[in-house]
């Protein structure tokens, strides 16, 4: 299971954080019962593209004595499962559901230009789908705004609050994704354990 890592700040800052195994240790299992601190796991890598940034990040990982279930923090800069960090999202959905640009200038506007335009089409189709959701959960942290579409509405919001912080709070409390959870993983990121169905008796 992924969680938020407590940490706020840049990619760089980042890296110097997660040397330190205890500093961020979570002191209890967010997936069962047992009320001690988790042991720490090793790390694993996945890769980020954000701006100015192409490579690979460390993801610290943590063990549950009871449950055997591991869980990982993800930095807040990072979506689950996606490959591009929020702020290459953020700037190309603004750039494209705001302020109507070419998905080739929406492209440069997020220091991504020359990146193939299905990319930059799979998140809009990802977004519209939960733009309703997220307005309707970011009305616990500002006041809704006036607009043509849940879309549009939805990115004021964002813009609003700051995405960062929009993020960490559709996550972490909701178990919302900004663009939506993969089919598997739906509705909160977690595997779902399917139990056959027990033929009657
Ligand atoms: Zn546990």
């Amino acid at each position: 299971m992924q969680i938020l890592h407590p940490f706020v700040g840049s990619i760089q800052q980042y890296f110097k954080e997660t040397s330190e195994p205890d500093r961020y240790r979570p002191d209890h299992c967010p997936q069962c019962e047992a009320n001690r601190p988790l042991m720490a796991h090793g790390f694993y890598s996945r890769t980020l593209v954000d701006v100015e940034f192409d490579s690979s990040i460390r993801v610290r990982r943590y063990l549950c004595h009871c449950c055997k279930r591991t869980v990982s923090l993800l930095p807040g800069f990072a979506l689950p499962y996606l490959r591009f960090g929020i702020t290459v999202i953020a700037l190309f959905l603004i750039a494209r559901l705001l302020v109507g640009d070419t998905l080739g200038g929406c492209a440069v506007a997020a220091t991504l230009p020359g990146m193939p335009y299905q990319r930059g089409q799979f998140w809009i189709r990802r977004f519209r789908k939960q733009a309703e959701g997220i307005c309707a959960a970011l009305a616990a942290l500002t006041a809704p705004v006036v607009a043509s579409s849940f879309v549009v509405r939805a990115l004021h919001m964002l813009q609003s609050i700051g995405w960062m912080a929009a993020h960490r709070f559709l996550f972490a409390d909701l178990r919302l994704h900004l663009l939506g959870w993969p089919a598997f993983l739906a509705p909160d990121g977690r595997v779902a354990a399917l139990r056959p169905v027990a033929p009657p008796a």
